[in-house]
């Protein structure tokens, strides 16, 4: 494989992959590193038992070849994990992408030359590549978070992480396994867990709220209907400020401003209807606290009318913002509870003590287990980032962001020329559809350089007031939300010592349109040279 070309990917999951396929269409040489043996990213390491996507197999898709959507047939509603890495190895087949991948291959550092205006990008092996542009394809959540429990090493069952699950599964039947972790990964794997376990020792920190997924098979005729009318679905989804759930329309009326019987219908439908919707039913849910408690209230009551025992479903009912941590969607999770199998352990107040040789120190009591499931996610969107030592002429990304991620419209960094972020902090990349967030980034990178190629220009980069305006611009509207109200990974709360700072963009349509904006008025509030 050339070792010198126009763009070096870093990632080689849904992001990597669309970015070398749009480069190679437009005549560009790329090359793409990928720590992983295979492709798919996410889907290739997150390996638990339930995996599976909450957002629609039918719109957590790529859109931008018709042909493959045409081809490709999604068994059931919300495609499980080994069903998505199937469809990321097919893509990988069919666009002939795995000759510019070189996988087990970690990027490790990124130098920039200002005068060559060319990347020198080191990887683990100790090998060099050469590209004029580094795109970063790492994964808002790629980097894996283990927290640092005392004695975490010295516990001599198996542990594993829910981010880097072993490919051949794991029997947990006839175990005693503790799982610690009440976020989506958790939620998934849970109640499957449970059925095999001997027994299961939940420790949870903040309680989760969860909407049933209602997950079934698609039926061939649901499956035509939305591929005879795909070309509009994509697009009445990029209107969205989610990138998908067009068909689930949000409401547009505020739920203050609706009588108690109307609102209970609407949230009775969409409980019914299932999946992530929910938070859909009126335009202010995340907004206003008022209307969020009413939406959080009704499913509170779902809770302690599926969890038998009174304590249990008092330390299972969350009391913060519904939507503000990142809504799960369950089969069966906190019915799961009322097995005789499972018990639940609240670490909020009392938080894990230490991790012993056989198992997990709460408080003083020891819960003796063979296997400890760390389901305790990300270090979201700065971690595999900040893994690259990424040096521009005068910082480094590291410098740039000791105060937190900074960016111009999640895509750019200044002071890193010739450098792109896929799904970057400042995008609204994790609140929405993901695969739609990428697809936009891709193209909008692909006409940016191909512009500068038809312009004769070589390199780029964010200007300092773009970028001090564009970080304003994604707080001030963090700020008119709830969001910033609870712990989330969102904020970076779930990993000690990170910056708070809430690090995605709300509202897909709306970005879209900026970014269209930025670049039909000639690249607004980049250099270039
Ligand atoms: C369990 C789970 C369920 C999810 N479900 C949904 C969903 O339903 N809907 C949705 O929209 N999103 C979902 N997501 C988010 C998901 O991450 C994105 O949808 C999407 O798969 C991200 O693709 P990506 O290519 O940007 O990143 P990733 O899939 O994370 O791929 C990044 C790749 O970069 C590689 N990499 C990182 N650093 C380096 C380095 N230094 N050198 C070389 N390679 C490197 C990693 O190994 C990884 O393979 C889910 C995430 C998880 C963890």
């Amino acid at each position: 494989m050339n070792d010198s070309v126009d763009a070096v990917i870093v990632g080689a999951g849904f992001a990597g992959m669309y970015m070398l396929h749009a480069l190679r269409e437009q005549g560009f040489t790329a090359k793409v590193f990928e720590v992983a043996d295979d492709v798919g990213g996410t889907w290739y390491w997150n390996r638990y038992p339930g995996a599976r996507c909450d957002v629609e197999s039918l719109e957590y898709s790529y859109s931008f070849s018709p042909e493959l959507e045409q081809e490709w047939e999604w068994t059931e509603r919300y495609a499980t994990q080994p069903e998505i890495l199937r469809y990321a190895q097919h893509v990988a087949d069919r666009f002939d992408l795995r000759r510019d991948i070189c996988f087990n291959t970690r990027v490790k550092s990124a130098d920039f030359d200002d005068k060559a205006t060319r990347w020198t990008i080191t990887t683990d092996d100790g090998s060099t590549a050469h590209a004029q542009f580094l795109i970063m394809a790492v994964g808002c959540l790629s980097s894996t978070n283990l927290p640092d429990f005392p004695g975490r090493d010295t516990f001599t069952g198996d542990s594993y992480h829910t981010g880097t699950w072993p490919h051949d599964g794991v029997d947990f039947t006839g175990k005693r396994v503790a799982v610690i972790g009440t976020g989506s990964s958790a939620v998934q794997s849970i109640p499957i867990i449970a059925k095999q376990a001997a027994h299961l020792t939940v420790f949870q920190r903040t309680a989760t709220y969860a909407v049933p997924a209602h997950n079934r098979p698609l039926t061939a005729a649901e499956m035509a209907e939305v591929k005879t009318h795909y070309r509009e679905l994509r697009a009445a989804n990029r209107l969205t400020m989610t990138g998908y759930g067009s068909r689930s329309p949000r409401g547009d009326t505020n739920a203050v401003d609706s009588a108690p019987a109307e609102r209970e219908a609407e949230y009775e439908r969409r409980w019914a209807a299932g999946g992530l919707s929910y938070l859909g039913g009126y335009a202010d849910l995340l907004l206003n606290k008022d209307s969020n408690d009413t939406a959080a209230e009704f499913i509170r009551r779902q809770i302690r009318a599926t969890v038998k025992d009174h304590a249990t479903a008092q330390l299972l009912t969350p009391t913060n913002v519904v939507g503000c941590k990142r809504l799960c969607v369950d089969t069966g999770y906190y019915a799961t509870f009322n097995r005789p199998n499972v018990s639940l352990i609240d670490v909020s107040e009392q938080p894990i003590e230490q991790i012993t040789p056989t198992g997990v120190r709460v408080d003083g009591v020891d819960y003796d287990v063979d296997c400890i499931v760390y389901a305790t996610g990300f270090d979201a969107m700065t971690g595999s980032l900040l893994k690259i030592n990424a040096n521009g002429p005068e910082i480094s990304l590291q410098q740039a962001w000791e105060a937190g991620p900074r960016t111009y419209l999640g895509l750019a960094i200044q002071g890193l020329p010739n450098m792109f972020t896929i799904s970057g902090p400042g995008s609204p990349s994790v609140l929405t559809n993901m695969i739609t967030s990428i697809e936009q980034h891709v193209e909008w990178i692909r006409d940016c350089v191909v512009a500068m190629r038809e312009r004769g220009m070589r390199r780029i980069e964010a200007e300092e007031q773009a970028q001090d305006e564009w970080v304003d611009y994604v707080n001030m509207v963090a700020n008119m939300t709830l969001f910033p109200t609870c712990n989330s990974w969102y904020l970076g709360a779930n990993v000690p010592g990170k910056t708070r700072v809430f690090m995605p963009l709300l509202g897909f349509a709306p970005y879209e349109q900026q970014c269209i904006e930025v670049a039909a008025d000639g690249y607004r509030g980049f250099a270039f040279a």
